[in-house]
């Protein structure tokens, strides 16, 4: 028997707006009876995955993959403007999943192209959201960590954009570095809102809690962030993908009340199945007895549905509707 008697959610939790679109035009297309794919995995999630699998949903590498006249959709990260003419080109019908920040921000690098500046993006190379900005900005010069901003020349008209997930204490760092670069300094500031929520939401709560566990993909950068930020706070924490991967009920000590929080590809419906594991695993006696309901109970308490966003069905939404 573990000591913990109670689980809180951290608040606007669940899929971001982003992913959430991508996932319900998936699951649209499919319920719609086309023969839908999704170009690369729409969220790095092996129950959505599952989910849009059993709905006949297929996810590819590569266009070529795709049957013509199916349908493909493009997730929240976008794509290149390349990527959407090799798609008309081979007949697939493509529907447009980008999220509309990640639109807003292969605008601005357009802009900038037109504008002649040199521009340089903070973002991990190969992510595909940066795959897809630089197809709007080819000559962009892609830095993440702070090892790489040697390679920022100095030039007299200089511009700096972001990766949407990339962290705000990154970007300001980077921006501040390139004041001394060029003469001329333009900085937009496309850190995604939903990010910073999700940030400022995880530290509250890693406030308020003994220890906190954070849920998403072990790939996932926002993700990691909010473990680094509850470290920073003071309070424990490990990262998990999935509820499963609580085995070892020693990690909570003598925790009484332990957080919960997650990445903006995880689904509220993980969070729910993590909050329930702990309780199980480490709960007192009582806790663990009614590991679910309170489990259902953090999650109503965490925030308004529409703070808790998610693609599937869920009877814990339609009860608080
Ligand atoms: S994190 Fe922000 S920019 Fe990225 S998909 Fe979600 S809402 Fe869009």
């Amino acid at each position: 028997m573990g000591m913990v008697r109670e689980v809180r959610i951290a608040k606007r939790t669940g899929f971001c707006y982003g992913v959430r679109e991508a996932v319900d035009k998936a699951k649209e297309s499919a319920d719609a009876g086309k023969r839908t794919h999704t170009l690369g995995q729409v969220v790095h999630n092996e129950g959505v995955i599952a989910e849009l699998g059993a709905r006949g949903v297929v996810s590819i590498a590569e266009l070529f993959e795709a049957d013509a006249g199916s349908t493909v959709v493009i997730r929240a990260h976008g794509v290149t403007p390349a990527v959407r003419s090799a798609a008309a080109e081979r007949g697939l019908e493509m529907i447009d999943g980008t999220c509309s920040w990640v639109i807003g921000e292969q605008r601005q690098l357009q802009g900038l192209v037109a504008d002649g500046y040199t521009i340089v993006l903070l973002g991990t190379p190969n992510h595909p959201e940066v795959v897809g900005l630089l197809g709007f900005a080819p000559d962009a010069i892609v830095v993440d960590d702070e090892s790489d901003w040697d390679r920022i020349p100095r030039k007299k008209r200089m511009a700096l954009i972001t990766q949407s997930t990339q962290p705000p204490w990154k970007f300001e760092r980077l921006a501040a570095f390139m004041v001394s670069r060029a003469h001329e300094l333009k900085i937009i500031n496309s850190v995604c809102p939903v990010t910073i929520r999700r940030q400022e939401d995880t530290v509250e709560l890693a406030r308020a809690v003994d220890f906190i566990v954070v849920v998403g993909g072990r790939q996932s950068a926002n993700t990691r962030e909010l473990t680094r930020l509850c470290e920073i706070v003071g309070t424990p924490a490990i990262q998990v993908e999935r509820a499963g991967d609580l085995t070892d009920a020693s990690v909570f000590g003598s925790s009484g009340v332990v957080g919960v929080t997650g990445g903006t590809s995880t689904p509220i419906e993980d969070l729910e199945a993590v909050a329930e594991r702990i309780l199980t695993l480490a709960g007192t006696g009582d806790a663990t007895v009614r590991a679910h309901d309170l489990a259902v109970a953090a999650l109503g308490a965490a925030a308004t549905p529409a703070g808790r966003t998610t693609s599937l069905p869920s009877p814990v939404l339609a009860a608080a509707r």
